[in-house]
């Protein structure tokens, strides 16, 4: 659909969020296509059946070639088959007879015969369970597609165009940005949404500036041209000179950290590695391809994800070698699988329970589920076993020390030599010396750690100041981290690592805070390396632990931020 320049209004207005991925862009902003309303109950068929079957076949033929041409166009080969298998559904000759049958023995609208159609194949392979049961959802998206395309509408979801655009959206589920193409979309601005939401991570995946949490973003008019500024958080339509200048600045600012030497530090030499998050082998390609100095968090869930069985210790081990391999020697950090809340898998998680962040998620699901842990370990072994990797395995979701010392026990019987746990929990921070005592190393996931010390959760947008990992307490959570970790370094004559690979470890001033508080190296989506590289390496390590002291004694989030950019006068000159 096009909107036309003249129908929008001029009025420069400004609208605020949290700024989760830096860049500045001017582009047009096209808010997502609202969900697909379903057709009246029983709405009447108006003309013939005959062409009424036509524009049926026509419409749901159209969508299957469009659903085909994105499927060439995808940017990876996962978002290919997904939309290869929905390009077959909409094509399905079963579904469009049975809604032909609907318009002509009972003379329903096109629209509501495929609705009620396609309903009650959806109602059957959910009935079926498992797979099947997955598959329902693609069924009612080739509905709505259908449905769309008959009454004139834009299809739902993401839309697609030529030109480059700002999507707007309250906030963006993981099927949506699957298929997100980056060559269009010039930025994402959401009205809900926290720092730590899909978005974000997505955003900072592609290298696209993002704002969330900015209220009233889905009301501009469609079309409307806006600034979007990633690091100030900042919106403004109808931009004029001055955000132009800003953008040309960033080009410039851009091109100068387009790139990371492979070579985390300070100024005055100190190491601080720089190592990647991901999920897959292509991730851990282009990981290494950026410079990555390790992998600091493989999140081995997404070999599992979309699976209602526990793959097996073959299919897992090769889905490992593959990741380790595009390493060498390097250090891989593996997380056992971390299933629960927003990461429910049909095998292990229940998806009834009242607070799934507070449930069986994580390490804990070893305790319901006895034996899939187990099975993960020995194909990270066997993985270890075929490649040069230097394996280190985590726990997720750990909060004392008896579950810490029988993680241990499980890697040592796998016959894998380092172990380590996350601290997500405040009790795991709290208690950071003893846990230290039973593994090698600890690794901060700031995202949960955040959600747990604030008591906030951490995908709602209306949280987003609570959810902030540069809260005051959660700093003070990461510097009792680190003086556990300090203690039991120098009770056991060994070095016990503090990694950080929640999403602070990406946000440039918050990595010099970090590593002031003690933190030993820092894991993050490989867009971000360059730019915490470039920060790193202008800092000394006596400067970072006095930014790091302002942080932690600030009254709030926006004070521990804004004191900590005072005093770095090198993130403004680099852009950022
Ligand atoms: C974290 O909680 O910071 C983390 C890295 O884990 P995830 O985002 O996968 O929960
Ligand atoms: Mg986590």
């Amino acid at each position: 659909m096009d909107y036309s320049p003249s129908e929008i209004s001029t009025a420069q207005l400004r609208y605020t969020g949290v700024g989760v991925s830096p860049g500045r862009v001017i582009a047009p902003l096209i808010p997502m296509a609202p969900p697909v309303a379903a057709p009246p109950e029983a709405e009447p068929l108006e003309g013939e059946p005959e062409s009424a079957v036509e524009r049926l076949s026509q419409a749901a033929a159209s969508v299957k070639t469009e659903l085909q041409q994105r499927a060439e166009r995808a940017r990876s080969e996962a978002a290919a088959e997904v939309l290869k298998a929905t390009a077959l559904m909409a094509g399905d000759k079963a579904l469009i007879k049975n809604a032909a049958k609907l318009v002509r023995n009972q003379s329903l609208s096109p629209e509501r015969a495929l609705w009620d159609a396609a309903s009650g194949y959806a109602d059957q392979m959910r009935a079926m369970g498992g797979y099947m049961a997955e598959r329902a959802a693609d069924i009612e998206d080739v509905r709505a597609r259908i449905v769309a395309e008959l009454r004139g509408m834009p299809a739902p979801g993401v839309p697609q165009r030529t030109e480059p655009f700002v999507l707007a959206a309250e906030d963006l589920a993981p099927a949506d940005t699957a298929v997100l193409d980056p060559e269009t979309v010039v930025a994402l601005v959401t009205s809900s949404g926290g720092p730590q939401s899909h978005t974000a991570i997505l955003a900072r995946n592609l290298g696209l500036p993002a704002v969330v949490a900015a209220t009233g973003v889905t009301d501009i008019e469609p079309g409307t041209p806006v600034f979007v500024d990633g690091s100030a958080g900042s919106i403004v339509s109808h931009p004029g000179t001055e955000h132009e200048q800003a953008v040309a600045a960033w080009h410039r600012v851009s091109e100068q950290l387009a790139s990371f030497d492979g070579h985390g530090a300070l100024a005055d030499g100190t190491d601080v590695p720089l190592l990647a998050n991901v999920g897959t082998a292509d991730d851990a390609r282009a990981a290494a391809a950026a410079g990555a100095q390790g992998v600091g968090l493989l999140r081995t869930e997404f070999c599992f994800l979309g699976r209602d069985a526990e793959p097996t210790v073959q299919e897992q081990t090769e889905a490992y070698v593959e990741i380790f391999r595009a390493f060498g020697s390097a250090k891989i950090v593996v997380r056992t699988l971390d299933a629960g809340a927003d990461k429910p898998l049909p095998f292990l998680t229940d998806t009834t329970e009242p607070n799934p962040a507070l449930g069986v998620r994580g390490y804990r699901t070893d305790w319901t589920t006895p034996g899939v842990l187990e099975r993960q370990l020995q194909a990270i072994a066997a993985a270890a076993q075929q490649t040069e990797a230097t394996v280190w395995v985590m726990a997720p979701m750990i909060s004392t020390a008896g579950e810490s010392a029988h993680f241990a026990q499980l890697v040592h019987a796998a016959g894998l030599e380092v172990s380590g746990v996350m601290v997500e929990t405040p009790a795991a921070a709290i208690t950071a010396e003893q846990i230290l005592d039973r593994v090698d190393f600890v690794s901060l996931g700031t995202n949960d750690l955040t959600q747990y010390t604030m008591a906030a959760d951490r995908m709602l947008g209306s949280l987003a100041e609570l959810n902030s990992p540069w809260q005051p307490a959660v700093l003070r959570m990461i510097e009792r981290t680190a003086a556990g970790a300090r203690a039991a370094s120098s009770e056991s004559g060994v070095h016990k690592n503090v990694g950080v690979c929640g999403e602070a470890a990406a946000d440039p001033a918050l990595a010099v805070v970090l590593v002031g508080l003690g933190v030993d190296t820092l894991s993050m989506s490989p867009r971000s390396l360059a730019a915490v590289a470039a920060v790193l390496a202008r800092v000394d390590l006596e400067r970072a632990r006095v930014v790091a002291h302002t942080a932690l004694h600030a009254a709030s989030a926006r004070e521990a931020r804004d004191a900590v950019r005072a005093q770095l006068p090198v993130l403004e000159e680099l852009g950022l």
